[in-house]
């Protein structure tokens, strides 16, 4: 039997896959997209979303990404609910494979996001979008007026605990050692900010909660052994993302982070390979931008098909 050629293979349904499928379904280009452990991807793991345009009083994560797979299948998507473990993308036809089937491909978009690096700690799972986050810009609204801390010593810690003391009473930064990651600049001007009061050297021990969600934290100095409770309504793990972009090595590049690095909106140094949302991008991470990602590897996909017809 005779291999079939998809013409464009879709890895990952977050915000990004889904609106590439969504696209290059109306292209009439008979999408496949493969949902990996995550089918809908973050916004599955969040309650209320907030910034997604178009829902005034805001829209339930897990609603909205079952509102995109609809969509997309509307449009005669196929969607295959297992995961890519290897590659080999050096011929003209790509090559992807599941534990269970070989995939051939003319074009593939690279959808598969990033995980946000958490600590493990005991019920944080349950307690993730219940006081718990991930995420500033996302969630920050949620915590107007409120007292939040936020865990990580790096750039991003210092830039979300300065965006949260825009809108929260007080901010406090936990970091495990006395020095930081962050650069200078924003060290300092994350310590200049009388909204944020620095901890160091603590850890998050353990979190403290009621059935409605986080009510404080057990902080433990990290010399010492020392342990305090503070009570906070919100609690911000700010220690880095891992991007899921392992698996398609050494067909992209990356940069220091992991994240792929792609050229001309979505391009990645593979033609035919496009990578799209947060796998390539380190910087905003949004539903948003992630679908606008999406849309632009669709059309790019497209375009690469034309020229491979001639
Ligand atoms: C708790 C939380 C709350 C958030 N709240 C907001 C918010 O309010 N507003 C906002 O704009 N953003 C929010 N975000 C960020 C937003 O969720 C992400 O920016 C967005 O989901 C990125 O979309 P994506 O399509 O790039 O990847 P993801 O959503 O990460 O999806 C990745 C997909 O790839 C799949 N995958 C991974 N590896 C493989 C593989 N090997 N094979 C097949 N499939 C694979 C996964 O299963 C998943 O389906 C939040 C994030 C979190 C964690």
């Amino acid at each position: 039997m005779t291999q079939k050629v998809h013409n464009v293979v879709i890895v990952g349904t977050g915000p990004a896959g889904l609106t590439a499928a969504i696209y290059t379904a109306r292209a009439s280009l008979s999408p496949v997209i493969y949902a990996g452990l995550l089918h809908g991807g973050q916004l599955t793991t969040t309650t209320e979303v907030e910034n997604w345009p178009g829902s005034e009083h805001g829209v339930m994560g897990p609603k909205l990404m079952q509102d995109m797979t609809a969509q997309a299948e509307r449009f005669g998507t196929e969607i295959v609910y297992d995961t890519i473990t290897k590659v080999d993308f050096s011929g003209p036809i790509k090559k992807l494979w599941t534990d269970s089937e070989e995939i051939h491909a003319k074009a593939v978009i690279i959808s598969t996001g990033a995980t946000a690096k958490t600590m493990k700690l005991e019920n944080e799972a349950q307690l993730m979008g219940r006081g718990l986050s991930t995420c500033a810009t996302c969630d920050g609204f949620f915590y107007k007026n409120k007292k939040v801390l936020v865990i990580g010593g790096g750039d991003s810690a210092m830039e979300e605990a300065t965006y949260l003391s825009k809108l929260c009473s007080e901010v406090i930064l936990v970091h495990r050692r006395d020095v930081f990651k962050a650069s200078p600049i924003m060290v300092d001007r994350a310590k200049a900010n009388k909204k944020i009061q620095f901890k160091v050297p603590f850890h998050v021990a353990k979190l403290v909660h009621d059935e409605t969600g986080v009510t404080g934290a057990i902080l433990e100095n990290s010399e010492t052994g020392a342990t305090e409770e503070v009570k906070v309504d919100g609690i911000f793990y700010a220690i880095g993302h891992i991007p899921n972009s392992g698996v398609f090595l050494p067909y992209v590049e990356t940069d220091e982070n992991n994240y792929i690095k792609v050229h001309e909106f979505t391009k990645t140094k593979t033609p035919g390979i496009f990578a799209a949302g947060d796998i390539a991008d380190p910087t905003f991470r949004q539903a948003i931008t992630a679908a606008g990602m999406g849309c632009q590897a669709a059309i790019q996909v497209q375009h690469y098909l034309e020229g491979l017809e001639g």
